[in-house]
């Protein structure tokens, strides 16, 4: 995906009106009749169409007329809409090189006024399987339109709100620093992920952090699902920060326990097979993999207030299980079928293999209760339930 941001600079303020407008339309339609987005957009003699033009030449629209003359936006137009916000009010000043791509993300370098470095992700949720969501959509919603648009911005939610109460707790995970739509703002991490790692020179230590983390995150009421070298980054000093929250569960799901055991056989698979540290051959190891059921009995409160405060609600923590149980069991060949919806724009494919532990396993049912009215968060697209 090329983001390049100069683009926002050839801009104008009614082609961004514009493109608020498509957006707003796409609450209801999956593709906006133009006449709707010129009534939305409100612009006089034409206005809106020529916008539409330049929109459309940045790829930051869909064009589609196979059943009346509409567009959509792009996810090209979605960044574009979620930086501009960011940039708006101060959070970023600009974008730099792109230096992380997930199955379902992209992550830029940004910066701000200060020349801070920051990281900036942007979720693609329903990326690889968009089509596969579209085919089930009926049984998803009952009918009603459900887009990667809705579906990145919950994933996008969600992970903030995760990792705020994460970093509040003391774990060590990047600083949650703002969202908009599908975008999530931290602090960038002088670190690589553990699969870039040949050697630790204290593997023993490293281990047991990881294990004693697992057992925290389950001591406040949490599994991570996805608890792999992917996601976990380790600096100089061999010191780890746990990234990637969208699957997480809460430790009352049906499959808890399991997941939880597959977080910890992962760890112990990586380290035995390729760093050649053999956790259950060392005899001065004391923990080699943590209690479930001891983590859990040691829960003290729970850590809905502070995903409540994030604005992350049951409702929306329900919408993201129905989507990953829709794609159980699909295979990765499903998605590339030939309509050329989303050919031109937007075809590219993730390409982490090991990061999708959750995704397709079943993480289904709901979590604990996140059901406040607290601040829902920003001014996008809603065509959620
Ligand atoms: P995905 O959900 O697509 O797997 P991740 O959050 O795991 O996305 O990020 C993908 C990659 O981007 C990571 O493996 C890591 O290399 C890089 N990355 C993510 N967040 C940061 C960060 N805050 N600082 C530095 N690198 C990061
Ligand atoms: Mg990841």
């Amino acid at each position: 995906m090329k983001l390049d941001v100069n683009v926002l600079r050839y801009l104008s303020r009614e082609d961004f009106r514009v493109l608020t407008a498509v957006e707003m339309g796409q609450k209801n339609h999956e593709i906006v009749p133009s006449s709707l987005i010129d009534t939305i957009a409100g612009l006089k003699h034409g206005g809106t169409f020529k916008c539409l033009k330049h929109l459309l030449r940045h790829k930051l629209v869909h064009h589609d007329n196979s059943k009346y003359d509409g567009y959509r936006l792009t996810y090209l137009g979605y960044d574009y809409l979620a930086i501009k916000a960011l940039v708006n009010r101060g959070a970023i000043a600009g974008v730099g090189r792109q230096i992380g791509v997930g199955k379902e993300s992209d992550i830029f370098e940004v910066t701000n006024e200060e020349g801070e470095v920051m990281a900036l992700k942007l979720h693609r949720l329903g990326r690889t399987s968009f089509r596969a969501v579209k085919s089930k959509r009926d049984y998803l919603r009952k009918g009603s339109h459900f887009s990667w648009l809705y579906l990145s911005r919950l994933a996008a939610l969600k992970e903030y709100a995760f990792m705020k109460a994460l970093g509040d707790h003391g774990l060590p995970v990047p600083k949650a620093i703002d969202h908009n739509r599908h975008a999530v703002l931290m602090t960038l991490l002088d670190a690589y992920p553990l699969v870039q790692v040949r050697e630790l020179s204290n593997p023993r230590r490293v281990y047991t952090e990881l294990m004693e983390m697992l057992a925290r995150l389950a001591g406040l009421g949490l599994v991570h699902c996805d608890y792999n070298e992917f996601n976990l980054l380790v600096n100089e000093e061999e010191e780890v920060t746990l990234i990637d929250f969208p699957q997480m569960v809460s430790v009352s799901h049906p499959n808890a326990q399991e997941l939880f055991e597959r977080d910890v056989e992962c760890i112990i698979r990586f380290f035995s097979k390729k760093l050649g540290y053999v956790p259950q051959q060392d005899e001065e190891l004391e923990l080699i993999r943590p209690s479930f059921q001891e983590a859990v009995a040691a829960i003290q409160g729970s850590i809905d207030t502070e995903l409540r405060a994030s604005g992350f609600k049951r409702e929306h923590q329900d919408a993201l299980d129905r989507f990953v149980t829709s794609r159980h069991g699909e295979s990765d060949d499903e998605e590339d079928s030939s309509s050329g919806e989303d050919s031109d724009d937007e075809g590219e494919e993730g390409s982490e293999s090991g990061s999708s532990a959750a995704s397709g396993s079943g993480v289904a049912g709901s979590s604990s209760g996140y059901d406040t009215d607290a601040e829902g968060g920003d001014s996008s697209a809603r065509e959620g339930p």
